[in-house]
């Protein structure tokens, strides 16, 4: 009997994406064995964390990198970090911040429910621009002495309106305030780890449960060294905003692991095993009377992986959408997938171990078919 099954629990097929509600993602047996050989050992957690930084660093060719716990607590501790550099006092005195810089800037646009993280520090989000276009004096004049840094979201939702990054990044360094790009799901390309901190952005924040396969509670801060030694102070074992956040020694060997993996991994190859399979399921669903199959890009995150969008014609096929979402949910195995508009569904490879695209699409037959 399973572990999931003794407690009850049906594993799901990630059709889906990497939810963290799902699970992530899962690791590569290379990330599992370098958590348990971690778990043998005790180590120095403040040394184990400027090692695994160092490397991670090198490898992604940043100047520092730090191991958090998820990216979302790397938003508050690069948030903290801005505010207090490397202050003890002030480190001491967060949340509170009588006497410390309190203002965030984002676009209004990019607020999303991640950015709770953000305002976990206490900080007020000073909000510019509009759905139709923002100007950069609204940046200009945002920037204040109050001022901790400016936010950037990277993803889906980013581009309509907003100044370019490059501008962002222009106006905000010409006047010493720090740029944080939440790049959490912005993976692939793999050349973001080091494109953002290369187009000047001060730290920049991945999620190691994603696409990177790490443990699902790890994160990735990577950019500026002062303020990577600013997180490290605001961060666990010390105490500190951060302390709550802990990093396991398993989980930093774990993401150094996954890291390694992902820049030695043939992402062409990846990405085109994605669209045969994409592909693959388009033709044949689209044998279906009431179905319409067709290639999605790029993936919910805004990044370059396809996925099939399938939408029904609920009097054709006997059956409303979320019926049919209900039915992959509840039969054997239980599938996982994403809405699309009122009438469809995502199918996302992206998630899928070798083979489970066949039992997706088989499922799904049997459900339209039923
Ligand atoms: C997933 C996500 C996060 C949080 O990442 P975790 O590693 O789950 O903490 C933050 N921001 C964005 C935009 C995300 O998509």
């Amino acid at each position: 009997m399973s572990i999931y099954e003794e407690l009850g629990i049906r594993p799901i097929i990630n059709a889906s994406a990497t939810l963290t509600r799902l699970g992530g993602s899962l690791m590569p047996p290379e990330v599992i064995e370098a958590m348990v050989e971690a778990s043998r050992h005790f180590v120095d957690l403040d040394e184990l964390q400027r090692r695994v930084g160092e490397e991670l660093a090198r490898l992604t060719h940043n100047e520092a990198a730090y191991v958090s716990a998820g990216a979302a607590a790397g938003l508050v501790l690069a948030t903290a970090a801005c505010i207090t550099g490397t202050d003890p006092a002030a480190i001491r005195q967060l949340p509170d911040l009588t006497g410390l810089k309190n203002e965030v800037i984002v676009h209004k646009s990019h607020r999303n429910g991640y950015d709770h993280a953000v305002r976990q520090v206490g900080v007020k989000l000073v909000e510019i621009g509009y759905a139709t276009g923002t100007a950069p004096w609204e940046l200009e004049r945002a920037i204040n002495e109050r001022t901790a840094a400016v936010f950037w979201f990277q993803g889906a939702m980013t581009g309509r309106g907003d100044l370019p990054l490059e501008t962002v990044i222009e106006i905000a360094s010409a006047r010493g305030v720090p740029v944080v790009v939440d790049a959490a799901a912005q993976l692939p390309p793999v050349e973001n780890l080091w494109r953002f901190t290369q187009m000047g952005a001060a730290l920049a924040i991945f999620s190691g449960g994603k696409d990177l396969r790490g443990p699902q509670s790890s994160g990735l801060v990577v950019g500026r060294k002062d303020l990577i030694e600013a997180i490290r102070l605001n961060g666990n074992p010390n105490h500190s905003i951060g302390r709550p956040m802990k990093v396991g020694k398993e989980e930093m060997v774990g993401l150094l692991a996954a890291v390694k993996r992902y820049l030695a991994l043939d992402h062409e190859a990846r990405a085109s095993q994605d669209e045969e399979v994409v592909a693959g399921w388009c033709a044949a669903l689209n044998q279906i009377p009431g179905v319409k199959a067709e290639r999605s890009f790029p993936n919910e995150a805004g990044q370059p992986l396809p996925r099939a969008r399938v939408t029904f014609d609920a009097a054709q096929i006997g059956l409303s959408r979320d019926e049919v979402v209900a039915r992959l949910a509840q039969g054997t195995p239980s599938i996982a997938v994403a809405l699309a508009g009122a009438d469809g569904i995502y199918l996302n490879p992206m998630t899928l171990a070798d083979g489970e695209e066949q039992v997706v699409l088989d499922r799904l037959l049997a459900v339209l078919q039923g």
